[in-house]
């Protein structure tokens, strides 16, 4: 369907893997749906499992499974030993300095969470301002505004020009002495902008603000170095990079998370309790109350062995081929129109399609088999500062074909043709 022209982008064939290869660990990529094989273009909601989490799941449950770091038999240390075992790898998947700075949380969601209600709540006051980005999802929207209006702080926003890229000379404008937090994603879920996370950071930096940066649609695409970056937290969900869900990682910088008081109160966290008073552990214990998620972070774990082993360089470099090829065929679509244009980005390719609803639109590439989001990706916001209240939504991995985007597009002729 969609014929070789002149001016095309390349296919990404020449990568430093083989998408044939890799496919094969992936065994819900072989499901058929009304009769026709599976394309799943829904990574930016969750993505799929490769075998080896499946079976390290598995392989948990069969032989190590126990509670952690409190009992003294051997799958106690089988247990926590896969658990930290787990830390430790999302330690060297971020470029953490340590493995104190990692918090394993649900997901993105409750990881903002728990910055606004450890942090926020004892560094927010009064005439306090927090900057936001046009761009961001409603996990790190919500949040900020429950902190703001519970300490009379004030949200501010940083707009996008009309390729979805943030302006940063409206974000110097904003930044002023009250200025104590900037939120912002370095991958827009809805538009897939890639945003200068190095340069947001340093210059809330610049006027004493601390930065948090929601990576959850930026770690299964980018290489990340959070020291680099220089991010004083960073989360990101553990089903979006090919891992479990109900798993999840704040970073925090360990100097602010030793000074940050807990958010929720119960076993693990203590060092002593008595009537009068607990002493609490330092982090990232302090943070994990309870029975965590054992299991999904031992699962995280060896969904970052998998990514790791093909390259984060490798992954990046075929999903921006795959992403340009996918871009140009739509592009040839009469009545298509793509929302979020700028010059980076990573694996979303959001549109409308002039006559037809977005779900009329995702119903018929489901009849096909090929799974698309269509809605407003819970991110509202940024989809009223283009004028629509949803859109379809292709998000690539690195599973994904050129020949599964041709698929697509012959749905979308087929349907400009009606
Ligand atoms: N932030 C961004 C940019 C997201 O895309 C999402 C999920 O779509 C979230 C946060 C929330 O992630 P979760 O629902 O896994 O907590």
């Amino acid at each position: 369907p969609a014929t070789p022209q002149a001016g095309a982008p390349q296919t990404p064939s020449a990568a430093g893997f083989d998408v044939n290869l890799v496919r094969r660990d992936f065994p819900i990529l072989q499901e058929r749906v009304n009769g026709k094989q599976l394309v799943w273009f829904d990574n930016a909601a969750t993505t799929h499992k490769p075998q080896s989490v499946i079976d390290r799941l598995a392989y948990f449950y069969a032989h190590e499974n126990s509670n952690i770091h409190r009992a003294a038999h051997a799958l106690a240390a089988r247990a926590t030993d896969a658990y930290e075992a787990a830390r430790q790898k999302v330690t060297k998947f971020l470029g953490a300095a340590s493995p104190d700075e990692i918090i394993f949380v649900r997901g993105a969601t409750e990881a903002i969470n728990l910055v606004a209600k450890s942090w926020g709540a004892a560094n927010i006051g009064a005439g306090d301002e927090i900057i936001v980005s046009n761009l961001e999802h409603h996990a790190n929207i919500v949040p900020w505004q429950q902190l703001a209006a519970e300490k009379g702080a004030k949200i501010r926003v940083i707009p996008v020009n009309d390729s979805g890229q943030l302006l940063l000379d409206e974000y110097r404008k904003l930044l002023n002495s009250r200025t104590k937090l900037v939120a912002v994603t370095q991958v827009s879920n809805a538009l897939g902008t890639i945003t200068p996370v190095e340069q947001i950071v340093a210059l809330a930096h610049s006027v004493g603000a601390k930065a948090l940066v929601d990576g959850a649609q930026a770690v299964s695409h980018l290489r990340v170095n959070v020291q680099a970056m220089d991010a004083d937290f960073y989360v990101f969900s553990g089903h979006k990079v090919f891992g479990p869900t109900g798993i999840g990682v704040v970073y925090g910088k360990k100097a602010i998370l030793d000074n940050m008081p807990p958010w929720q109160g119960g076993g693990n966290m203590i060092a002593d309790v008595t009537f009068e008073r607990t002493v609490y552990h330092g982090a990232p214990a302090r943070f994990e109350a309870g029975t965590g998620n054992i299991a999904d972070a031992v699962g995280l774990g060896a969904a970052i062995d998998y990514v790791e082993q093909l390259g984060l360089d490798n992954i990046a470099a075929y999903e921006h081929a795959l992403l340009e090829y996918a871009t140009h065929y739509l592009r040839t679509i009469p009545g298509l129109r793509l929302i979020g244009t700028a010059a980076h980005k990573a694996s979303v390719a959001s549109f409308v399609l002039q006559g037809y609803k977005t779900e009329e639109v995702g119903h018929a590439l489901n009849e096909e088999g090929i799974a698309v989001r269509s809605g407003h990706h819970c991110a509202q916001p940024i989809l009223r500062r283009f004028g629509v209240e949803a859109t379809v939504r292709p998000s690539l991995a690195f599973y994904n074909t050129c020949e599964e985007v041709d698929r697509m597009i012959a749905v979308l002729r087929q349907l400009t043709r009606r």
